[in-house]
């Protein structure tokens, strides 16, 4: 059952700059992916996912352990909003919940606002839980050693 902060399904019918706060951040289904070290060729411009975790995420809840105070650590975090999706689609792995309603495309059945279920999404198997690495135990130069497919 939806929060009563949240639309009825408001991902079919609300246009991404018109949701809330709390239907924006509903949109994340947990996965993690994000919260990957990336590895971007500076000549193809091509990224390649890691297994390497952000110094916050937590590999048991695949969530941030700072999220709100999160810049404080780590400055670089990106605030996704409507107005830098565009901008920044060539890293979002390809199920983000945001990547899909801006490509017109549907949520997963496993995406948490569809089964109901916050588990579904590590149950699907797309999500990073149990699989990264911290980023403190793995020099830089070695990155390129932990690029893995995206669980789709
Ligand atoms: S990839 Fe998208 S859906 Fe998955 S955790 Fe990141 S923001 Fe949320
Ligand atoms: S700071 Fe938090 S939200 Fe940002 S990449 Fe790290 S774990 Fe993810």
């Amino acid at each position: 059952m939806n929060s009563p902060k949240l639309r009825c399904r408001f991902w079919e019918t609300v246009p991404l700059e018109k949701m809330t706060h709390d239907e924006w951040e509903a949109l994340c289904d947990g996965c993690g992916k994000c919260c990957m070290n990336k590895l971007e060729d500076e000549e193809t411009g091509e990224v390649a996912l890691t297994n390497i975790a952000c110094r916050l995420l937590d590999d048991e809840t695949c969530r941030c352990s700072q999220y709100p105070i999160r810049h404080q650590f780590v400055p670089e975090c990106i605030v996704l909003k409507p107005q830098n999706i565009e901008e920044n689609l060539y890293w979002m792995p390809q199920t983000c919940a945001y990547k899909l309603l801006w490509n017109g495309q549907k949520l997963k059945d496993w995406h948490p606002l569809i089964s109901g279920d916050p588990e579904s999404v590590h149950l699907a198997g797309v999500s990073m839980r149990g699989r990264t690495v911290p980023e403190f135990e793995v020099p830089e130069e070695d990155w390129e050693e932990y690029i893995i497919e995206e669980p789709t």
